[in-house]
């Protein structure tokens, strides 16, 4: 069998952490299984690096960004290769120029294009384990580019995918998907099973456990994954096309805190405005997520919309750039918001899930600001003061013993 495993940065944090997964990598070795490890850096690495760059230059090019951020998951697989040499295991660390893992050249937010698999094929064969930097691509330039915080996931699957592997294990520090983030939620549950386009509304709202880039692609080329912990053996979640236990109404709560408002005012009431604005945006590749035109006042309307923290002041300075062709007259930025959102295949057949939500912010007098929905999704926009409350009243309600 070969088998694709991937470990989170908490999952490699300090030697006794390396330790512990360069040894569940060599059981594995030792079943006579093909191993292929994608790594993170370690602990908040990535995290320093970015306040490391930000100290010399509050702006960093991303290329530079880059060819900073490699760094982080090279120290994790060279210690993790030294780690398993020195406990009498063959293995070979490589990075992402060395197995060539092509992306688009998107510095920062690449995406992954094509994996040459013949060097790692060429090291399975010779019988080592195979040690694979996550996160990071090169682009047709051959420079280093990242998938994007949290894209080594993304990097697990592509590799499971184009290695037809056998499995693709997602080793974390909380051992499965639950219903809710069990740090904020105590009542939340592991699930057993989850479709991928659940786990992708999950992710992309917030959840934190798998990249949503990773799910998108695991659907696209059928890899089915295992999210479990590195740390106990316990059974982990399979995320799949489709899931046979029986459904809950819903599958799942998420909070996004690092979601801002933006509200561009006073924009001419007509035709091509919306367009502009937002392609002015994805130009810039700011991805917006709820949206909300107000209804308009004379002959001028406002346009609301959702971004994530970290693309605010492009999104604010593109805009700005093109004030005269938008024709709007102010723009204001909110961070103060939290996004909420419920997500289960169940909502599909089942009318009641908007109206039970609400009810169960209305119950704790919760405001809603924004709302937006999917087949599959219900997202609410709270004040941040009142995400954590909100999202146990919701799964709360969702989860009560006995319905
Ligand atoms: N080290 C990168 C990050 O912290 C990539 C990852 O963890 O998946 O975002
Ligand atoms: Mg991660």
């Amino acid at each position: 069998m070969l088998i694709v495993k991937k470990f989170g940065g908490t999952s490699v944090a300090d030697k006794q952490r390396i330790y512990n997964v360069a040894k569940r990598c060599a059981q594995e070795y030792k079943k006579g299984n093909d191993v292929v490890v994608v790594l993170s850096a370690m602990g908040k690495t990535t995290d320093d690096l970015v306040d490391l760059a930000r100290d010399v230059n509050p702006r960093p090019p991303k290329r530079e960004m880059d060819m900073l951020y490699t760094v982080g998951e090279q120290i994790s697989v060279a210690l993790m290769a030294m780690a398993l040499d020195n406990m009498g295991i063959p293995a070979v660390s490589l990075n992402a120029f060395q197995v060539a893992m092509h992306t688009t050249s998107a510095h920062g937010n690449a995406r992954l294009k094509r994996i040459d698999t013949e060097r790692i094929i060429t090291e399975l064969e010779r019988r080592r384990i195979v040690l694979v930097t996550g996160f990071q691509g090169i682009n047709q330039f051959n420079d280093y580019t990242t998938l994007g915080r949290g894209g080594s996931d993304t990097t697990a699957v592509a590799l499971a995918a184009a290695l037809h592997a056998d499995a693709c294990e997602i080793y974390t520090d909380v051992d499965g998907v639950y219903t809710a983030d069990p740090r904020k939620v105590p009542t939340a549950r592991k699930l057993k099973e989850i479709t991928y386009d659940e786990m992708l509304d999950l992710a992309t709202s917030g959840a934190g456990v798998l990249h949503n880039r990773s799910v998108e692609m695991a659907k696209k080329y059928g890899v089915t994954l295992v999210v479990r912990s590195s740390l106990n053996d316990s059974e982990g979640t399979v995320v799949k096309e489709e899931v046979s236990v029986e459904r809950m109404l819903i599958t799942g709560v998420a909070l996004d805190k690092n979601a801002v408002r933006v509200t561009v005012q006073g924009v001419k009431d007509e035709p091509g405005i919306a367009f502009k604005v937002f392609n002015c945006l994805a130009q810039k590749n700011v991805n917006v997520d709820i949206i909300l035109q107000s209804v308009s006042h004379g002959d001028t309307q406002d346009i609301s919309f959702t971004v994530d923290h970290d693309n605010l002041d492009e999104a604010v300075e593109v805009l700005r750039e093109n004030q005269k062709r938008l024709t709007f007259h102010s723009i204001q930025a909110d961070t103060e918001i939290a996004k909420l959102s419920v997500v289960g295949a169940g909502m599909v057949s089942n009318p009641g899930v908007a109206a039970k939500l609400f009810e169960a912010l209305y119950n704790e007098n919760i405001n809603v600001e924004m709302i937006s929905t999917s087949e599959i999704r219900i997202t609410v926009i709270v004040a941040a003061k009142d995400g954590e409350r909100a999202m146990n009243a919701v799964h709360e309600a969702f989860y009560r013993p006995n319905e």
